[in-house]
């Protein structure tokens, strides 16, 4: 994963691990002392079309434009979040292909890339499920898949998806829209919003998101077991 830049996040030295147990923390899960900075550094954009932040740095939009979440970047410090993902990390993650939680390549074979999705978890399914399924998740490869499935307790009903398209898609955040006295208020739901929205301006983006094209189910256990 590179570190640091635009929609890099830090790599943590080596794999972390969390309690007595010593669980694997995922590199994509956020921690405790990575604090969010939005609301003070929030502002509308001097032209009135959008948000911007109000000392705005490389890396603070993607190329598309969307404005995207600043979260502090210091892996290993404070409690990890698991049910939480670090902006830069999840990003970079998905956009390299990089497993979830080791960093290290994804798990590819002539059936695509793999993804565990967690059946709950999804939107309106697509007709053609799972081919159109949203996916928030980084990819992940073998021996990490089989640790989330002895040790993640979130996740429940996992999918496993290999897809040989991972398109990206858009954005999951949330939208701020300006009141009548030039302030910002957030609208109260989390959103999915597609590159190219029209509402993208005011738009925050937290995680990037992957429409998973030609996809397969698989039987992990099996995959594992041949591995
Ligand atoms: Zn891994």
């Amino acid at each position: 994963m590179p570190a640091g830049g635009p929609g890099g996040g830090t790599v943590p030295p080596g794999p972390l691990t969390w309690g007595p147990n010593r669980l694997p923390v995922p590199v994509a899960a956020a921690w405790s002392a990575e604090t969010l900075e939005l609301a003070p550094a929030l502002t509308i954009h001097p032209h009135g079309t959008g948000l911007a932040y109000r000392a705005e740095r490389p890396g603070d939009r993607d190329r598309h434009g969307v404005l995207w979440l600043r979260c502090r970047d210091t892996p290993g410090q404070g409690r990890p979040q698991f049910r939480a993902m670090h902006p830069a990390r999840q990003r970079a993650a998905m956009l390299n292909r990089l497993c979830q939680v080791c960093a290290g390549p994804a798990s590819r074979t002539s059936r695509g890339w793999l993804f565990l999705v967690q059946h709950t978890e999804t939107r309106e399914q697509p007709a053609d499920w799972p081919d159109g399924v949203l996916c928030t998740k980084p990819p992940i490869c073998l021996p990490c898949a089989a640790l989330a499935l002895r040790h993640c307790p979130h996740l429940t009903e996992p999918v496993a998806i290999r897809s040989r398209k991972p398109r990206v898609w858009g954005v999951f955040g949330g939208h701020y829209l300006p009141t009548t006295d030039n302030r910002l208020t957030q609208v109260p739901d989390d959103a999915y919003l597609s590159y190219g929205s029209p509402t993208a301006p005011w738009f925050v983006a937290q995680q990037l998101v992957v429409e998973l094209q030609r996809c397969t189910v698989i039987d992990l256990v099996a995959e594992l077991a041949a591995a």
